[in-house]
């Protein structure tokens, strides 16, 4: 007897009504029919359901072993750091272009990536977290085609961004052939999943992903709202950035120095859909950034593909990145930020 097709309602029971939904989106990107809207990032069924089982299919959260995606990504024989994942380079990258990296969170590396990409042809638009100009801090998933609209998102937003949702707009109203997706962990394996699932034309669009390192995001209204603003008194078009080096760095326009949250008391504002989370570097994207390793104003890089590698040596020999050793020192203390979220107590 052919076996019962499992539609959204699989999806609700085991992720959604159990709190463990990160708002990544994947899900209203996978539904062939639009029938997934993430509301106020809740995702939501709007229309009758087909059961075509691609949504809880492009879950991370419906997957404990990430076997299966090691697997399809770098073949069963790949050499696995346990923290790291599996990389063929590491390097701490600074972008030549000043403009650029003031601009950036670190070293201006996906924002540099992103567009020589586009002014190379080799994307027609990437899949980013873009600023909200009726809510600054608010993140925004967007479909970037433009130099200005790559460099107008950079920095990072910590609290929830449901990226993967630009998806649909890129491929069914843009129409675009080839993009770049950039976002956290859980998207990077949304997007893997949905290849496995398989989704032939979300595989074949998406040419390149740029993973973020990435420990939690925070909720919005705790962060942002209650402490940020009510607490602390900054509105946030008066914040310039807000950063992660032991403590959450909170930087007002004009200040020189910046105010200190300790991450304990962050903790409570963790959302909660990131809880079940066990990918630090992006493991499964082409290349992953963070700025955890290197010193404020570099990245450290890990290039996993052949492709990221290449993209990253051109740019370095072309004199874009401004490249430094990355000793295995700053390896092992990386490994040891990333431990706790691999193996948690
Ligand atoms: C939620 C979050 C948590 C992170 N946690 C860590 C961490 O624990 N340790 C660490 O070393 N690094 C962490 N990072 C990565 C770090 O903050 C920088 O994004 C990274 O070093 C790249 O720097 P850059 O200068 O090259 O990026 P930029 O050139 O400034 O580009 C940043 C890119 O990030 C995207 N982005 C911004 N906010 C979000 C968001 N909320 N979700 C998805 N995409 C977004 C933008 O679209 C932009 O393209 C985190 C990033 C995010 C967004
Ligand atoms: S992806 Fe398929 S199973 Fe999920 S809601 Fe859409 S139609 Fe239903
Ligand atoms: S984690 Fe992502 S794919 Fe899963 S239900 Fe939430 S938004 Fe959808
Ligand atoms: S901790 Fe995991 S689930 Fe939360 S934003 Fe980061 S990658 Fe996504």
């Amino acid at each position: 007897m052919a076996k019962e097709k499992l539609g959204f309602e699989h999806l609700k029971a085991n992720v959604i009504d159990i709190g463990k939904c990160c708002s990544c989106g994947g899900c209203e990107a996978a539904c062939p029919i639009g029938a997934i809207e993430l509301q106020d990032l809740h995702p939501t069924l709007v229309k009758d359901c087909t059961k075509c089982e691609f949504c809880w299919k492009a879950c991370p959260r419906m997957i404990d072993d990430y076997g299966p995606i090691y697997e399809h990504v770098f073949g069963e024989d790949a050499r696995r750091d346990p923290f790291l994942g599996v990389y063929r380079q590491a390097y701490a990258l600074r972008n030549a272009d000043e403009s650029v990296r003031k601009r950036s969170q670190d070293g201006g590396v996906v924002t540099g990536i992103l567009i020589h990409l586009l002014e190379e042809g080799k994307i027609e638009g990437a899949i980013i977290s873009g600023v909200n100009c009726d809510e600054p801090w608010k993140p925004m998933p967007q479909v970037a085609t433009s130099r200005k609209e790559i460099l107008a998102a950079s920095k990072s937003r910590y609290t929830r961004s449901p990226n993967l949702v630009a998806l649909r707009e890129a491929l069914k109203e843009r129409k675009l052939k080839q993009v770049a997706v950039v976002g956290t962990p859980c998207h990077i394996q949304g997007i893997q999943l949905m290849r496995l699932a398989p989704l032939k034309k979300i595989d074949r669009t998406v040419v390149f992903t740029i993973g973020l390192f990435c420990s939690e995001t925070f909720k919005f209204e705790e962060l942002m709202q209650q402490k940020i603003v009510d607490e602390l008194g900054i509105p946030l078009e008066n914040l310039r950035k807000l950063d992660i080096k032991g403590k959450l760095l909170v930087y007002p326009r004009g200040a020189k120095e910046s105010l200190k949250i300790p991450l304990k008391e962050a903790q409570a504002w963790v959302d909660p859909g990131c809880h079940p989370c066990r990918d630090f570097a992006s493991d499964f994207a082409d290349i992953s950034v963070g700025g955890a390793g290197t010193p404020g104003k570099w990245s450290t890089v890990l290039a996993r593909s052949e492709q990221g590698q290449i993209i990253i040596e051109n740019l370095i020999k072309a004199g874009q990145f401004l490249h430094e050793e990355i000793d295995s020192e700053s390896l092992e203390r990386l490994r040891r930020i990333a431990a706790p979220k691999i193996n948690p107590k």
